[in-house]
């Protein structure tokens, strides 16, 4: 998700972490890349200048909080503005209720819609879907599709040509699920038609969120658009999506910031799963590479016990990391979801995996990854380092593959156990837990 604009700003940090000390011209120099990295993400060029602005003032003249060498509290500050810059952490409706998803045509109204579902669901509460547009013909079969793949319960009509009249009996059908989620219409535009039809759209079923769908590749358009839909038709949300696609998502993000539309949730693939909360402290610290564990451990927390992921944060945060952990990350990633969504939680592994990498071939290696460890003897597994070439030899034939794959997942175990003490060498673990962050 939005890789180039990760990619300039763990520059960024990198060339500060490296720095020796901090002066003006080192400041400039920093400032000039994020204002390159911003603009090319497509966020709003005076926004940017305003954050620049902002940032040396601050590093500047502000003196370090207490604990922080000045280098550290410069990153805090550059960390601080950036969060500012993406919004408010939103507050999510956990409670039931009813939601309606509007936007234009192809934004993501309708998978948006399977998205929301389950993650209610995970949350224990009973989600259904009930299929408001009825302006494109294949749009009921739609809905119908994902809630089958998804054991939903749902409403849709193929006979009634009123939006309303088809939310009006969704509402009484399924009125004893937790969450109604509405899909409608959209059209190119909002024109009049459209405004009209959400509004009486609404007013039939009294939503308790109106969320607004927004595809990431507007950019800063999208502060236009939130705030049409806003005046026309009332919103008390956004959700981004396609954040998987596009250089821009940026844009989109700080534009909603702007026009005080809250993102309250965004979406980053095609697959029910690629969706989350929009949590603009875990975003950022996500984007400028500082592993992510807290976000990790929430996704984990459903598949594995609340023990082991307890035992799993304080080994990364020792810096300890054998093959024995190895194995338990790739197990935890693989229960928690598409490999797609969560390698880059993993701190370490994320960095670690070759860009533009085959997903599905990747999986599949991990899983032999898991069969090679599984045939090591104990003492391999918390000590790599004794394995020579007779034992890779050994663990081949033990577990069925090459040697070549043995030493590809040793390759594999080092650039992460390299990265992960990188990270913790610089203190980063250290300075990010006085931000704030659980880590
Ligand atoms: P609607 O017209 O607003 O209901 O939009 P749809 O839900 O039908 O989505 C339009 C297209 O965008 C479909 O092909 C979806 O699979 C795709 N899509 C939706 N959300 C995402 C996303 O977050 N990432 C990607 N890559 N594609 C998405
Ligand atoms: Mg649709």
């Amino acid at each position: 998700m939005l890789k180039k604009l990760a990619s300039g700003l763990r520059s960024v940090m990198q060339k500060l972490l490296k720095a020796g000390s901090i002066d003006e011209k080192l400041l400039d120099e920093i400032i000039k890349d994020i204002q390159r990295t911003l603009i090319e993400a497509d966020v709003n060029i005076d926004l940017v200048f305003e954050l620049s602005k902002r940032i040396k003032e601050r590093a500047l003249k502000e003196k370090p909080l207490p604990g922080f060498t000045q280098k550290e509290y410069v990153i805090k500050v550059i960390y601080d503005e950036l969060v500012k810059l993406v919004g408010e952490k939103p507050e999510i409706m956990l409670k039931p209720g009813k939601i309606l998803l509007i936007g234009l045509f192809g934004s993501g109204k309708t998978t948006t819609a399977g998205k929301l579902a389950l993650f209610y669901r995970k949350r224990g509460l009973r989600p259904a879907l009930i299929g408001c547009d009825t302006h494109r013909e294949a749009a009921m079969d739609q809905i119908e599709q994902i809630a089958k793949q998804l054991s939903l319960p749902y409403f849709i009509s193929r006979e009634i040509k009123d939006a309303c009249e088809i939310a009006k009996q969704g509402m009484e059908k399924l009125k004893k699920y937790d969450i109604l989620i509405f899909d409608s219409a959209g059209r190119d535009a909002l024109d009049k038609e459209l405004a009209e039809e959400l509004k009486k759209l609404k007013q039939a079923i009294n939503p308790d969120e109106v969320l607004l769908v927004i595809p990431a590749d507007l950019g800063q358009v999208a502060k236009k658009q939130a705030e049409e839909f806003n005046k026309l038709v009332g919103i008390t949300g956004v959700v981004i999506t396609k954040l998987d696609g596009t250089a821009k998502g940026g844009g989109a993000l700080t534009a909603c910031a702007v026009a005080n539309a809250n993102v309250k949730f965004i979406g980053f693939g095609e697959k029910p799963e690629a969706f989350d909360v929009f949590n603009p402290e875990r975003f950022i610290s996500r984007l400028i590479g500082m592993g992510d564990i807290e976000s990790l451990l929430e996704k984990a927390k459903q598949a594995i016990s609340q023990e082991k992921a307890k035992t799993m944060q304080e080994k990364l945060a020792s810096g300890k990391f054998d093959l024995n952990d190895f194995k338990e990350q790739i197990l935890a990633m693989r229960k928690v979801g598409p490999l797609s969504s969560v390698l880059e939680h993993i701190p370490g592994l994320g960095l670690a995996l070759p860009k533009n990498l085959d997903l599905s071939r990747e999986e599949e290696k991990l899983k032999k990854f898991c069969v090679i460890i599984d045939s090591m003897t104990k003492e391999e597994r918390a000590n790599p380092s004794i394995i020579n070439a007779s034992r890779i030899r050994r663990i081949a034939r033990g577990s069925g593959t090459s040697e070549e794959e043995v030493r590809e997942l040793l390759r594999y175990y080092e650039q992460a156990k390299q990265i992960a003490k990188m990270v913790k060498g610089r203190g980063m673990m250290k300075f990010l837990r006085k931000f704030g962050l659980r880590m």
